[in-house]
């Protein structure tokens, strides 16, 4: 037998509800906001994430999917979602458009980890996409909207932690500052981060190593370096958050993994994720499109894994409602009466009602099993007597009790129930 890739899951049917409930609460929960859904291909050329994720980026430097297609072009699988809708909105004239435009997606994406419990190589994200607003209210829009999709979800245990990394005029002064910071503990600091350091220091504070952890904690702090202007934003979009109820706590060691990102950074974060607590993570990131080619676009979003959602439920132990089995089963109990269950069944499907009747020959006492299985809610039993008379013996499941239903009826009485 051939097993499943390392760090890829199955979603088996039994489990695929929970899947839905996300994804139902996702969809309207970016309704309310204004999104609409996009879908852009699982990969693209090569190019645009090194240069929209960023060289520096732990994405680029060591996760891609990346391959050579029978063309021989460059092609990777999408590591992340920001990157995809950037190019459809700027390919597509978008910009000439309503703005702001405001996009979500549910994507599988691909990385090349190593897979741990809510780390696999291939994931799936929530994300939204709101393009063509600089203004604070836009980011603080944003972020409500993920904390409403997220305490919507049921979640309690969830805490919101806010930064401001800059605009990249005080960060250079910062970067420079950083530089200062680490330079004499460079030799006590991984090999990636020496390589951080001359490219971009910045991706230092993000260093998953426990020496460098300690070390990045006692560096200098983005938020002493904000220049008027990104200050003030950072206070608006504070205020705008309080004054809609949005909890938060400031954190000046969050600058997020992706090089994109300008001025607001934001993680939510859940205890019960252990290692893997960053459930839902955004910010705004001015610079990309520009990066990209177009004239600058301000933009602001986020993007939430799905099975680190699905990780946290369970953790709080959120109740999902299971979904109904079958509302009825049909049990022929000879020859004809499989047929006319047969029959009766595509009728009833006709009229919008779920059921199942036996493909495989099984006795009743089977079927009765199978149907008791299948969650069936009722159970119509079609033998010689009930052709004679018209009427199948429709049991309900829950209760026991037996009543005897025409079956021109039938379609009537069960929708009813
Ligand atoms: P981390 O610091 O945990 O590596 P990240 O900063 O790389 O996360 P983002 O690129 O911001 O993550 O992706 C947004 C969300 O997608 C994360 O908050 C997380 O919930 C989820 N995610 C990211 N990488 C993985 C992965 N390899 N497996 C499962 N979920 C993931
Ligand atoms: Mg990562």
């Amino acid at each position: 037998m051939i097993n499943i890739p390392k760090g890829t899951k199955d979603v088996l049917p039994s489990q695929v509800y929970k899947w839905h409930y996300i994804e139902n609460v996702a969809r309207k929960t970016a309704e309310e906001y204004g999104f609409k859904e996009i879908r852009t291909p699982v990969f693209e050329h090569t190019e645009l994430f090194s240069r929209g994720v960023g060289e520096t980026s732990d994405i680029v430097t060591k996760e891609m999917y990346t391959f050579l297609d029978k063309g021989g072009r460059s092609v990777t699988l999408r590591p992340e979602g920001t990157a995809g809708v950037a190019r459809a909105f700027l390919e597509n004239g978008l910009q000439g458009g309503a703005l702001p435009f405001r996009a979500y997606y549910l994507y599988s994406a691909y990385r090349y980890e190593r897979p741990q419990a809510g780390r696999l190589r291939e994931f799936h994200q929530f994300g939204a996409e709101l393009y063509g607003a600089s203004s604070p209210a836009a980011d603080a829009e944003t972020v409500a909207f993920a904390d409403r999709f997220l305490k919507r979800l049921g979640l309690r245990e969830i805490s919101l932690q806010i930064n401001s990394i800059g605009c990249p005029e005080c960060r250079a002064k910062y970067q420079d500052a950083l530089r200062d910071y680490f330079r004499p503990h460079l030799s006590e600091m991984c090999p990636d981060c020496r390589v951080r350091f001359e490219k971009n220091p910045m991706r230092m504070l993000d260093c998953k190593v426990e020496e460098c952890k300690k070390i990045a904690a006692g560096a200098p702090h983005m938020l002493e370096y904000l220049c008027d202007d990104c200050r003030a934003h950072f206070e608006e979009v504070k205020r705008l958050l309080s004054g809609a109820g949005v909890a938060f706590t400031v954190d000046p060691s969050i600058v997020r993994g992706l090089d994109y990102y300008s001025r607001t950074v934001f993680e939510f974060t859940s205890k019960a994720a252990g290692a893997q607590g960053t459930v839902l993570g955004g910010g705004r990131y001015d610079g990309l499109l520009a990066q990209m080619g177009a004239k600058s676009v301000p933009a602001v979003g986020f993007a939430a894994g799905i099975e680190r959602l699905l990780m946290v439920l369970e953790a709080e132990n959120v109740p999902i409602p299971e979904p109904r089995g079958v509302k009825c089963y049909l049990a022929g109990l000879d020859a004809a009466g499989r047929e006319k269950a047969f029959l009766l069944a595509e009728e009833l499907r006709g009229k919008g009602i779920s059921c199942e009747t036996d493909l495989l020959d099984r006795s009743v006492k089977a079927q009765f099993k199978y149907a008791d299985k299948l969650g069936a809610e009722y159970v119509a039993v079609i033998g010689e007597s009930e052709l004679l008379s018209g009427e199948a013996e429709l049991k309900d499941m829950k209760s026991s009790g037996s009543v005897r239903v025409k079956f021109e009826e039938l379609a009537q009485y069960l929708s009813k129930r």
